[in-house]
């Protein structure tokens, strides 16, 4: 059966290139970057230019960059790191209602240890409003954390007006930056922000395998205790074969960036039409300009997302309902709520994640299939004569 990936959000296939960088640091080149014979200074080179080519795709400095296990790692990192450091200062953070788990997970931890946390909303397009964040802060502030692009809806946000407003009142800066890095440009100086996240295999590079980007002057307490790696700032052997894919991947994706965006928007769009205008009562989520080249989000009226991906993947179509990391969970997604959907409308949502290896017939054989799919479980559900989309559609 053919197979049509369009996970791309929740992770991507690596890059040939990438699994061939690789495969000598788990094999011969085993060394350890800390210790002084050839093998390991090998390693310690690999290391070192691996953390060169990131700096260099996101206009910083190698210095700045802490490899970390995930992006989820580089988050709670960020977050905790310079929460705690300043914790003297101000108790503080703001953040927003749609942040990934990793995000908000990590301040509502924080929450119970005397943090006070401000969760500003989002329109019905999932976009953060700047004023909002301006007027949430106070003079205990010392963190906002607002990601660059929505993982669920593609919403980009307006970092760099947010940006602004931080440094004018002297607060740090966060970014979530998993879902922008190598899919869109990521340059630290144009977004004005002071830290930043991203994860390997969200670019076609490996699992397990993210980095923090920290400013050079950013004060931030050490998240993971042991050795003296990463200039001190994170404990533990480091995992070079990680680094090294993760860089080549970044690299070989800053290069096709500017292709790939035009490619991709441009089947997005295409799917975009092609379902609002052969399926009935559906929405688009997210907002329909700013968001990610490869995201398609929409919300089916009467039917379970849960169902409609069953359904999918009995045709060899993998997608997604909500983000990876809340599907199996029967809650509907709080990015969705927050973003003004009733819940029995945000219980349709399908999002369709494009990448790298997705074609035009890719695209096609999902408009072939999809609005059967949803006519047969909708003639199936008990909902569909009871609830209007208009009616139960209440959105900000
Ligand atoms: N932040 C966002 C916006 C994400 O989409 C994800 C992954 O889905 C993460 C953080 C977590 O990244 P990782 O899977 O590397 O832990």
């Amino acid at each position: 059966m053919k197979l049509v990936y369009l996970d791309n959000a929740a992770t991507t296939k690596p890059r040939q290139e990438v699994v061939e960088a690789i495969l000598p640091f788990l094999a011969e080149r085993y060394g350890n970057p800390s210790s002084i014979y050839g093998i390991a200074r090998e390693a310690r080179v690999a290391l070192d230019e691996a953390r060169g080519k990131v700096a260099k795709a996101i206009n910083a400095h190698p210095e700045e960059i802490i490899f970390t296990g995930s992006g989820t790692e580089a988050d709670n990192m960020a977050i905790k790191g310079v929460a705690y450091a300043h914790s003297k200062r101000g108790n503080h953070i703001i953040t927003s209602q749609i942040e990934h788990h990793a995000v908000l997970d990590s301040v509502k931890r924080l929450k119970k240890r005397g943090f006070e946390v401000t969760f500003v909303p989002v329109d019905s397009y999932g976009m953060v409003d700047p004023a909002d964040v301006e007027a949430a802060i106070t003079s205990d502030t010392v963190l906002i954390s607002i990601m660059h692009a929505n993982n669920e809806v593609g919403t980009v946000q307006p970092i760099e007006d947010i940006a602004e407003i931080a440094k004018s009142h002297g607060v740090l800066f966060h970014t979530d930056a998993v879902q922008t890095t190598g899919h869109i440009p990521v340059d630290v100086k144009k977004l004005g922000v002071d830290l930043l996240s991203l994860s390997g295999h969200k670019f076609k590079g490996p699992k397990g395998i993210g980095a923090l980007w920290v400013r050079k002057g950013v004060k931030m307490e050490k998240f993971i205790d042991g050795g003296g790696q990463e200039r001190n700032r994170r404990g533990g052997t480091e995992n070079v074969a990680g680094a090294v894919g993760l860089a080549v991947a970044l690299e070989l994706a800053e290069k096709e960036m500017e292709s790939e965006m035009t490619r991709l928007t441009g089947f997005r769009d295409y799917l975009i039409k092609g379902i609002m205008e052969s399926i009935p009562n559906v929405r688009l989520n997210g907002h329909p300009t700013r968001r990610l080249p490869g995201n398609a989000s929409f919300c089916f009226e009467f039917i379970e997302g849960e169902s409609v991906l069953l359904s999918l993947d009995k045709v060899g179509i993998c997608g997604s309902s909500g983000s990876a990391c809340t599907s199996g969970s029967l809650e509907p997604s709080h990015v969705l709520l927050a973003m003004g959907l009733p819940s029995e409308i945000a219980h349709g949502s399908l999002r369709l994640s494009l990448g790298h290896e997705t074609t035009a017939e890719d695209i096609d054989y999902v408009l072939e299939m999809l609005p059967g799919i949803v006519s047969k479980l909708r003639a199936m559900s008990p909902f569909s004569a009871e609830i209007s989309f208009d009616d139960a559609c209440k959105c900000k």
